[in-house]
This record gives structure tokens, C-alpha cells and sequence, in this order.
């Protein structure tokens, strides 16, 4: 745990109990606050009493001699409005920020030479995440990873000389961060997303933006023509910007192209690592990934050749176009994590030849947009509430089979895809859908996959089953 000695004898308002609300009171109360914690989940509330943290109906509190209210990243700051406690905290003139914010002034106060690495996107957050901190510890530095990815950040060990810092962090995260300062921001790319919660796309952008313009030098991905912008902006203001791409090449930066990394610099350009037949960074878009994650570490100085073989021992992460099985020319790929089409496009670009697991509960537009891939698609076996709509936009186009569950998709799957003679095969669930009607989140149905594919008759004879 971080100790949050910057509010020591002060009183903190906190609302919000879930995971890093907790990590955060707990940190807050170490370091020596007065902290006030409330939830509108009485069972939390209950929870966080009885482990011994003090709470409070806040809308009773004298806000008066309230340090500041800290709040967790699931509660709008400002839209669609901004809840009750925020309406409070600004009447009562009381800064209101967020667990990273509370890092960042630790990090400052405690051990400033710290490296300190924080990832945004909207996209390849928790990869590039996973990855720098892969990179980091195969080259033998302390290294800590958490933020938005998992371990919330005041639970990671207290900086020290040499200790890295991996920490991904949201948008909401960075709107409750005011003097968010990473020694490395790293930015990859822009899409609409979240907008619910941030009014519009210019807001959205503006909040990414300002992890990189705080941060001492700034990565960013320039795939995305807002991104873009946010480069040239921060150039013109003369912070040391470093390009990424994953689609495109670059006169100045790092890009991948053709299963390589390639740094462009002063009219020269040099392969600098191999990314073909590397499993878990397969796709453009794990290009992108992996530019951003050579960029970061390049720019704390460390050489090129040694980043470059800790690439290829990457694992990957769980439910994101993971491979969890290989028999014989089969790979058994889980790509749970892809609950829209735009994540399923990037999986489907990655292969050439497809069984494909589609299917849950649908997203607005559902799989219309995929149709360039429809000619990588060997089959499709669709699941769940969407099978009959998805059928509609197949039929006639691509076979189908409606399987129903994903224990039976995997069966069908399977047998159809043995009597095929290509070269490479993926039997691919990367179901353009939420899961929700079949299973109470993606991970659950990523495990299902795995069981059944272990289920399969002959599984004995796969190899690398996670
Ligand atoms: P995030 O943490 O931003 O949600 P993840 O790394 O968990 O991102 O990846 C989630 C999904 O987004 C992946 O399954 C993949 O389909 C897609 N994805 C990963 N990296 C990128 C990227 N750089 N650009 C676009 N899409 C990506």
C-alpha cells in the first residue's frame, strides 16, 4: 500500500466503496486523513465500517473544514449530471480528485525520480499496459503495474529510486487527476466511446490530451486523425513528442509495418525488432501496441536490441485474442473481451482463415460493419439472443450454423474446421456482443470457451492450453 500522507491530519470526504475506493480510504487513513467514506450500496458502507474506516451520510457533513472530496472514476463529474456529492464539494469550494491524483502527489512528495509511466486510449490500454510492464521486468527493473488494468493504484509498494510505475488510466481517471505529471505519457489512440459520460468527442479528446501535455515526454499513437492533432499541438508547445503507428508509416517515430518494428529518425529508417510469429501481438492493431510499448521504453533509455527480445516472450492477456489451444493447424483463439464489432474487426483482420464464434446480446449496428472480412470466414456459428438477427446479415454470404450455445459452437466448430485443408485455421469466439444473456461477464464466457475446448474428444493432443 501507498500511505497518503499528503492530507495527514486533514479531513477527506471519499465517496465511492468499490475496489479502489476502499484501497483508497484504507491509504488515506495510513498516511494520517480523516477520512469520511460514503456509498449509496449500504452493504459497502457496512463493509468499510466494520473493517474500522469512519462513515457518513456526506449529505449531512459539515463541508466546511473538508480538505477535499475524493471520488471513485464510476461516479459523473459531469455528465449526464454531476452527482449529489459533487454539487456539494463545489458549493462548499472543496477540490475534488481522484485515487491517481493522490498518487501523482506522493509520487512527488516520497520519491520523484520514480519512473512513472501512465497509459490512455481508448484503445490497447490494458495491452500496451501489460506490456511496457512485461518489458520492464524481463529487463530486470522494479517494476509495479496497476491503475485501470487491476490492482488499484495506492495498493502497489511505495516509490523508491529505480521502482517504475505501470499505470493505466482511464478517461474518468484523468478527469480527477488536475496535476497528473507521468515522467512518460503514452496516448494511443481516439475513438467515440464513453461519450454518456464526457458530453461530447471534443471533451473526450481534451480530457486524453491531458495526460500527455502533463507528462515530461509524450508517446502518442497517430493513427486516428485526433490523435494526430494532439501530436502537432504538443510539438508546437515544444514537449518532446514521440510518434506511434500501427496502419502507418512514419518520417519520425516508431511504426510497425510488415511483422516489424521500425524507427524512423532523421530521414533514416531501421528495423529495430521482429514482430512476425509473435502469437500475442498478431494484428495491426497489436502493432500499434507494441510501437507504443518500444516508444516507452526507448524513452527511458534502454537498448533497443534487449526490448526487442523481451517482445517475443510477451504472454498476452487473458480473453483478448488469446490463444488458448493449438491442435495440429487449429489454434483455439479467446477473444471474449471483443463485446462490439470494432473490437471483432480487429481479430478478424488477424487471421486469414476463420470458424467463427459470433454472438450474446447485440450492440447497436450489430456485425453489419464486418462485412470486408466475410471472405475470411470459413463458417459461423452464432450464440445467444442475437443468432437469428446476426443469421440475416449472413445469410447468403457466408455459411452459418445456428449452434445456440457456446459449448455447442465450439463442438460444431471443431468438426467442421477438421475437414479443412488450409494451411493456418482459427476456431475464433470474438462474439461482437456483451454477454450478458448467456453469462454475467466476459471473462466468465472466455472460461467457458477454455472448458470447452478442453472438453473437445482428442484434447489431449493440444498444445499450449492456457
Ligand atoms: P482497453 O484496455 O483500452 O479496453 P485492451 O488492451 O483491453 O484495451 O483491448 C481490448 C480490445 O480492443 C482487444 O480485444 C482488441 O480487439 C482491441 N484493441 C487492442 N489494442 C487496440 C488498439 N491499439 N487499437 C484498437 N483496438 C485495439
Amino acid at each position: 500500500m501507498i500511505p497518503v500522507t499528503t492530507f495527514q491530519g486533514r479531513k477527506v470526504a471519499l465517496f465511492g466503496l468499490g475496489g479502489s475506493g476502499l484501497a483508497t480510504a484504507r491509504a488515506l487513513k495510513a498516511g494520517g486523513a480523516e477520512v469520511v467514506c460514503h456509498d449509496d450500496n449500504e452493504t459497502r458502507v457496512r463493509q468499510a465500517a466494520d473493517e474500522g474506516l469512519s462513515t457518513e451520510d456526506l449529505r449531512t457533513l459539515a463541508w466546511d473544514d473538508v480538505a477535499a472530496l475524493v471520488l471513485s472514476p464510476g461516479v459523473p463529474l459531469t455528465h449526464p449530471v454531476p452527482h449529489w456529492t459533487v454539487d456539494l464539494a463545489r458549493e462548499a469550494g472543496v477540490e475534488i480528485i481522484g485515487d491517481v491524483e493522490l498518487f501523482c502527489r506522493e509520487r512527488r512528495k516520497q520519491c520523484l525520480s520514480a519512473p512513472f509511466i501512465a497509459i490512455t486510449g481508448t484503445n490497447g490500454k490494458s495491452t500496451t499496459t501489460a506490456l511496457i510492464a512485461h518489458l520492464l521486468a524481463e529487463l530486470g527493473l522494479d517494476v509495479q503495474v496497476g491503475g485501470n488494468i487491476g490492482t488499484p493504484v495506492l495498493e502497489l509498494e511505495p516509490p523508491v529510486p529505480g521502482r517504475h510505475y505501470v499505470v493505466e488510466c482511464s478517461s474518468y481517471q484523468i478527469d480527477l487527476s488536475p496535476t497528473l505529471d507521468p515522467s512518460i505519457g503514452v496516448h494511443m489512440n481516439l475513438s467515440p466511446d464513453h461519450l454518456d459520460r464526457h458530453g461530447s468527442m471534443e471533451n473526450y479528446a481534451a480530457i486524453k490530451e491531458r495526460l500527455v501535455a502533463g507528462s515530461k515526454v509524450a508517446i502518442i499513437g497517430v493513427d486516428d486523425r485526433l490523435s494526430s492533432l494532439i501530436a502537432d499541438r504538443l510539438e508546437l508547445a515544444h514537449k518532446p513528442v514521440c510518434r506511434i503507428a500501427g496502419e502507418r508509416e512514419l518520417t519520425e517515430g516508431i511504426y510497425a509495418s510488415h511483422g516489424f518494428l521500425i524507427e524512423a529518425h532523421s530521414g533514416t529508417q531501421q528495423q529495430v525488432a521482429l514482430l512476425g510469429g509473435v502469437d500475442s501481438l498478431r494484428g495491426d492493431h497489436n502493432g500499434q501496441n507494441a510501437a507504443a510499448a518500444f516508444a516507452a521504453l526507448r524513452a527511458l533509455e534502454l537498448p533497443s536490441e534487449k526490448i526487442a527480445a523481451a517482445l517475443t516472450t510477451f504472454p498476452g492477456l487473458h480473453h483478448r485474442m488469446e490463444i488458448v489451444a493449438r491442435r495440429g493447424r487449429i489454434l483455439f483463439v479467446n477473444d471474449s473481451k471483443a463485446t462490439n464489432a470494432d473490437a471483432a474487426a480487429r481479430a478478424l483482420s488477424s487471421f486469414e482463415r476463420i470458424y467463427w464464434i459470433a454472438g450474446g446480446r447485440a450492440k447497436a449496428g450489430g456485425i453489419s460493419s464486418l462485412d470486408e472480412y466475410f471472405p475470411r470466414i470459413a463458417k459461423t456459428f452464432l450464440i445467444g439472443e442475437a443468432a437469428e438477427d446476426f443469421a440475416d446479415v449472413l445469410e447468403g454470404r457466408v455459411p452459418f450454423k445456428i449452434s445456440g450455445t457456446l459449448p455447442q459452437a465450439v463442438i460444431d466448430a471443431a468438426s467442421a474446421a477438421a475437414e479443412d485443408g488450409a494451411e493456418e485455421i482459427a476456431i475464433l469466439l470474438s462474439p461482437a456482443c456483451a454477454s450478458f444473456d448467456q453469462y454475467p461477464n466476459f471473462e466468465l464466457r472466455g472460461a467457458a470457451f477454455v472448458d470447452a475446448v478442453r472438453a473437445l474428444p482428442g484434447a489431449g493432443n493440444s498444445q499450449e492450453v492456457a
